[in-house]
């Protein structure tokens, strides 16, 4: 049996490379707590993400949380159930009621008109997912939200380094959150940033990671802990150097996917929206009226040691845990793609030849 294949792989730089980046810690013996990679690491990425202000986390999920949680919001939030579990999460630990609005049957991002017609006067934010990479209707969100005084918090965990238009996706929104899971484009082991425009809200998010401390002798927010440290950060000085590469190499596969699997009936492929700049994150396909459904196609692969995943199956409004609370009926365009996508493996040093043969037991020849 080859070796198996996983749906990604972490990028991680020459050994060598960091080893030297960590071996100043061994001399300032500041190992947490915003230090010298933290400070150089937030600056290098507001840099790169082109936004004015940007918080580092832990992860990417209490960065969500604690963007949430700083904006004192109450009631009803819309969002997207075809999303990572984190998404809704989040929402839910902050004592907030989401309320889950439908997708576009090509980019899977949030339905406008639905949106709109879910605001009630319990509604005070919107949490949309830029799926995959692909970029929600960023200019109608920010009429509905200007027209009805709401947040907008987007998850971006998947747009890292995004631009529409030449605009950063950072900019976007009162605050975006970036995951940098050591599955995700950029990666800092784990971790996450907040990016945002209004300043002051800095020392609010810096307070927020750190138990709502604003000095040794003051707490002025409730608050857990979700530091970025700095073995974390020195992970990520080294992986940004190498980013530009790294999502060049996810061009060249994604690429040949589309190669390969074009215009074959009932295989729907991601595309590029017009005017973005993409990652190259995922490589998702929906199985529609093929002559294997999606599960088939996984088992397949399976068979072969390549372990495609089904993001996004289930969606989070038919988590266990909400019981009957929701009907995912209500989403019925997020229900069809949750039932048929499927997401392929790619990552940066994921092998042409590899690519081929993936595509080949799809097409139903060759096995590997
Ligand atoms: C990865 C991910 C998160 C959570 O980020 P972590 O850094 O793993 O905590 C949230 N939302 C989406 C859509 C994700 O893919």
């Amino acid at each position: 049996m080859p070796s198996p294949i996983q749906v990604t792989q972490s990028s991680i730089p020459p050994y060598e490379q960091y080893i030297e980046e960590i071996k100043d810690l061994w001399e300032s013996y500041w190992l947490t707590n915003m230090g010298t990679k933290h400070q150089q690491l937030e600056q290098q990425l507001a840099n790169y993400l082109n936004v004015p202000n940007i918080s580092l986390f832990s992860n990417g999920h209490l960065a969500l949380e604690t963007a949430l949680s700083a904006f004192n919001l109450s009631g009803e939030v819309i969002t997207t159930p075809f999303t990572f579990a984190s998404t809704t999460q989040a929402i839910v630990r902050n004592g907030l009621e989401p309320v889950f609005c439908d997708i576009n049957p090509d980019d899977y991002t949030l339905q406008i008109d639905q949106l709109e017609s879910l605001i009630t006067d319990k509604t005070t934010a919107i949490v949309p997912v830029h799926v995959y990479g692909n970029i929600c209707d960023v200019k109608e969100i920010e009429r509905i939200a200007n027209k009805y005084n709401l947040k907008v918090i987007y998850d971006a965990a998947h747009a890292f380094g995004i631009t529409i238009k030449g605009e950063s996706v950072a900019n976007f929104g009162d605050a975006s959150m970036f995951s940098f899971h050591a599955t995700k484009v950029f990666n800092t082991i784990e971790g996450g940033a907040l990016s945002f425009r209004e300043p002051q809200l800095t020392s609010i998010f810096n307070a927020m990671k750190n138990f709502g401390m604003t000095g040794p002798e003051f707490v002025d927010y409730i608050a857990g802990n979700a530091k970025m440290n700095e073995f974390q950060a020195a992970m990520g000085l080294c992986n940004l150097r190498n980013i530009d590469e790294e999502i060049k190499k996810r061009q060249l596969v994604f690429e040949r996917y589309m190669e390969q699997l074009s215009e074959i009936k009932g295989i729907n492929l991601p595309f590029i929206q017009q005017g973005v700049k993409s990652n190259y994150a995922y490589f998702p396909v929906v199985f529609d009226q093929y002559k294997f459904s999606r599960d088939e196609v996984y088992e397949l692969l399976k068979e072969q040691n390549i372990f495609a995943r089904k993001y996004f199956y289930p969606l989070t409004n038919s988590f266990k845990y909400f019981g009957d609370q929701f009907n995912p009926d209500d989403t019925p365009v997020a229900q069809y793609i949750a039932d048929r996508v499927l997401t392929l493996p790619l990552y940066a040093d994921l092998a042409l030849d590899n690519v081929d043969q993936i595509c080949n037991i799809i097409k139903g020849g060759c096995l590997r």
